[in-house]
């Protein structure tokens, strides 16, 4: 039989979209438009290769019964959820691809109840009319922080755009150059800035700038003295920077607001735990500063938010501006950051309960304890190819904070005889759920810190899975 010939006898025997329909059983679960739409690109697509490439279509291949399993796989692929819950094997306890900060139990069921119910979002139930859903956090902001005033948005990139348009809109913002920082995903304190309509100035070098520097770059068009957290990235060896509350005597002086974006913000100081000290956001307010932002799901532990807390009179300037509307928080977050903030009345509380703080304050047999579990798990499956072993290993903070830290752990490392280290890591990327672990030094390692427990089971089935067949 030529190539022509087979081409036409392949093409005759391809069945119908209906017969096919049929041959998938129609499953409930499906709905009819996803399965049609799969069943016509499978045959779209094998009609294809029968015509480009004749000889790699095997008989099989056109049986009705493999052509209908391969249309409810492409369907199933259709219908499968983009967004998976993920395994953060890697040891970053903020990391930003993996969703930053899981939510407390607390603040999981307050979202759940905004959701499923109506809520008094913006109404205000003494008064019997419409109320702001600002007001709903600002107190138990105030209450913690210390601040005046308080008022969240969507996020922290989006706190600081508007404090800046609000209070320096054609004005000049002075900033040290050290602090003009690009944090992940595109946040950079230049282009913020030139957005909010502010203009950039400048003061001091890379790695020192004194507070004669802002002084002596005031004149009449200054609006704002800016102070921002260099998250990700550290000045190191002969720096110098001006205290928050030095810039603060001088705006003083000037009759000039100072801002602090302090990035992560946390309300607990957290160098009892062999962390470093970062500064608070107690500490930012009582230096002074008219302004303070920062992110709620950093080393907050809450929501994507971004939370500014300052002066009354900055806060109410801010509320009425219309691109504040434009960044509104939603009912959501609302509900989970109001739990979470909750939390932090007491500490031990938040430390306990808010995910992110208990992994990052996690004593280390503690997170032994759960790499032993994991390790045991593993060696149970008896897998003469997969070589186990229990390493010492630094976990990071991640989210911009702490950039420098390593924070003490241990991790399970696993390598396999038959499987490469890359290979391993990918078919545990790509299982159900993911797993992301981390390559070093030829293992794929699992830090325990940033594991819980239950999802230990998980991942020795997902392991197991994984090798069973000695290839990926
Ligand atoms: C992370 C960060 C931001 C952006 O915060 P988001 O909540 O991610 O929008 C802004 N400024 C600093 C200094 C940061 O570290």
């Amino acid at each position: 039989m030529d190539n022509n010939e087979r081409k036409q006898q392949y093409l005759r025997r391809l069945p119908g979209v209906d017969k096919l329909l049929e041959a998938t059983g129609k499953p409930q679960a499906i709905p009819r438009q996803v399965l049609t739409a799969s069943i016509r690109q499978v045959l779209d697509d094998i009609r294809k290769q029968i015509l480009t490439e004749p000889g790699k279509v095997s008989s099989s291949d056109l049986s009705m019964e493999n052509l209908a399993a391969r249309a409810l796989a492409a369907a199933h692929l259709i219908l499968a959820p983009r967004l998976k819950r993920t395994i953060n094997a890697t040891g970053v306890v903020v990391h930003t691809n993996l969703g930053r900060s899981r939510l407390a139990e607390s603040a999981i069921r307050k979202v759940i109840e905004a959701s499923r119910y109506y809520s008094n979002l913006e109404f205000d139930l003494e008064l019997g009319k419409r109320g702001s859903r600002y007001s709903i956090v600002e107190n138990l902001l105030c209450e913690i922080s210390g601040a005046e005033a308080a008022l969240v948005v969507n996020n922290n990139a989006g706190a600081v755009l508007l404090c800046l348009e609000t209070i320096a809109r054609n004005r000049e913002v002075i900033i040290s150059r050290g602090e003009l920082v690009e944090i992940g995903g595109s946040f950079r304190i230049p282009d913020v800035m030139a957005k909010s309509g502010a203009l950039l100035k400048e003061v001091g070098t890379t790695n020192r700038t004194h507070l004669a520097d802002y002084k002596n770059a005031i004149n009449d068009s200054t609006g704002l003295l800016l102070k921002a957290h260099t998250s990700n990235y550290a000045v190191v060896g002969f720096t110098s920077s001006v205290p928050l509350s030095d810039l603060v005597k001088l705006g003083d002086t000037y009759g000039l607001p100072v801002m602090e974006d302090l990035g992560s913000g946390s309300f607990l100081d957290l160098s009892g735990y062999g962390l470093a000290k970062e500064p608070t956001v107690q500490e930012s307010v009582a230096s002074g500063a008219a302004l303070v932002t920062f992110s709620g799901d950093k080393l907050l532990g809450g929501p994507q938010a971004g939370l500014i807390v300052g002066k009354k009179q900055m806060i109410s300037k801010i509320k009425k501006n219309p691109l504040a509307r434009a960044l509104r928080i939603d009912k959501m977050t609302l509900a989970a950051l109001e739990a979470t903030l909750q939390l932090y009345r007491d500490p031990d509380a938040a430390l306990e309960q808010i995910p992110t703080l208990a992994a990052l304050t996690a004593s280390l047999p503690h997170v032994e304890a759960k790499a032993n579990q994991l390790a045991q798990a593993l060696r149970q499956l008896a897998k003469e190819e997969l070589e186990i072993e229990l390493l010492d290993i630094n976990s990071r903070a991640g989210g911009g904070s702490l950039p420098l830290l390593a924070i003490k752990s241990k991790g399970v490392g696993i390598r396999h005889s038959k499987i490469s280290v890359n290979l391993l890591e990918k078919g545990l990327r790509q299982a159900d759920p993911p797993v992301i672990g981390r390559i070093e030094d030829d293992w794929l390692i699992f830090d325990t810190r940033t594991i819980d427990s239950e999802e230990i089971e998980l991942i020795t089935a997902i392991v197991d899975k994984l090798t069973a067949t000695n290839q990926v």
